[in-house]
């Protein structure tokens, strides 16, 4: 071989296999198109295209080497189930059919594991009430944000752990759920039947909906916080391009709840809802992939830190402030709160068609200071106002929408 040759290869070796380790914004917007095409119908729980997306992700986990670990091959099949009876206990339910996880494993020989999730199923053709357009029936939900930016990240982060040429000091386990949408089902499931020791976990970190970064902000909303003591001091040495809002609560509306009332330490990385949330228009067109890559960057950072625990992370309880998504309100206002506000009030990032607010003339961007009697200060004041108010009622809302106050009247 000529020395300019060598000189070459190796050049070329130091160029290309890096990149490889590195996030890389293409391959996460390719993911992100493939999973939300529209040949895979909203990737529905137990049908024929949620199985076309588990292959799409196993080839992904194969490409980087990470091993099997469900019960068959990468899979975990679990049933679905479904009662008229919400009182039914789990033996009076009805199978409805077969669902799957799909799990990797990154054997690093460490004594701790660092689960890194999020869902991959979405609402399929709007036919389960899950919905938020007027007309939802047999239109495709896409779901680009929700979650095929999250699994895009999952593909991604066992891509770099297994191709960084570095041997952490922690496993990684790599799980897509299925049957988010349902009610964390894939994610019961696992943590009721786990492929590895539920003690040899030392967290859960979860990305559910982290495609669309706002450029002019960079923050994301970070749940979890309160539910390690050591999450202060982990956060404390990430460095990142993004700022973020803690939010302390374990509880919340995605699967970490679920290893969360296994009582292990979780965080969730949330971009924050928009206008297309739960609606066929979640495309894939409008995710911000450059923001992504800082996102999955920003998660990576933290389970680097935390793998230089010798320990595992010890777990607190944490106050559940945030609705878990089943809500027990007698009524709806049919908005999407941003969760990301900082400032005083209830900023509206989004307002459902045909609902009490969008009847009513609110709109997106508007900040709620007062709901009847009761000032509004935050989210909590928000769902404490929700809980006061009966269906047919009419209440007055006080707004501020950009700096003039406005009262409008809304009818539950
Ligand atoms: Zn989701």
């Amino acid at each position: 071989m000529k020395k300019t040759t060598l000189i070459l290869l190796i050049a070329l070796l130091i160029f290309v296999q890096p990149s490889f380790a590195q996030t890389d914004a293409k391959r996460i917007q390719k993911d992100i198109e493939y999973l939300s095409h529209d040949k895979l119908q909203g990737r529905y729980p137990g049908t024929k295209q949620e199985l076309v997306a588990a292959k799409y992700i196993i080839q992904s986990f194969k490409k980087s080497g990470i091993a099997p670990k469900g019960t068959d091959g990468f899979l975990q099949a679990f049933p679905l189930k479904s009662s008229s009876n919400p009182h039914a206990s789990d033996s009076d339910m009805t199978n409805v059919g077969t669902a799957h996880n799909v799990i990797g494993y990154l054997d690093n020989q460490a004594k701790y594991t660092i689960v890194i999730g999020a869902h991959y199923d979405h609402l399929g053709l709007g036919l389960a009430g899950n919905s938020l357009d007027p007309n939802p029936k047999n239109k495709i939900h896409n779901g680009a944000d929700d979650n095929a930016s999250g699994t895009a990240g999952v593909m991604e982060l066992a891509r770099i752990f297994s191709q960084n040429n570095y041997t952490e000091n922690v496993n990684f386990l790599f799980i897509c759920f299925s049957a988010e949408e349902e009610g964390l089902l894939g994610s019961k499931y696992f943590t009721n039947n786990p492929t590895i020791n539920l003690n040899s976990i030392t967290c859960m970190l979860n990305m559910d909906m982290i495609g669309r970064l706002n450029d002019s902000t960079k923050k994301i909303v970070l749940s979890g916080v309160g539910t390690s003591p050591m999450f202060g001091n982990i956060l404390s040495n990430v460095v990142s391009n993004i700022g973020y809002k803690a939010d302390s609560a374990g509880m919340g509306p995605s699967d970490h709840a679920s290893f969360y009332l296994k009582d292990i330490p979780v965080l969730h990385f949330y971009t924050g809802t928009h206008y297309d949330y739960h609606k066929p228009s979640d495309d894939a067109n409008k995710i911000n992939s450059q923001g992504e890559v800082a996102v999955i960057d920003f998660v990576a950072s933290i389970a680097k830190q935390i793998a230089k625990y010798p320990e595992k992370l010890s777990f607190s309880q944490t106050k559940n402030n945030i609705s878990t998504g089943t809500s027990t309100f007698k009524v709806t206002l049919g908005v999407i709160p941003d969760y990301a506000f900082d400032g005083d009030g209830l900023r509206l990032d989004g307002v459902s068609e045909g609902k009490p607010a969008s009847k009513a003339g609110l709109k997106t961007g508007d900040i709620i200071v007062k709901m009847g009697p009761l000032a509004i200060h935050n989210i909590q004041d928000y769902m404490k106002g929700l809980g006061m108010f009966s269906k047919g009622e009419t209440v007055s809302i006080s707004i501020l929408r950009g700096k003039e106050p406005l009262n409008i009247a809304v009818t539950f």
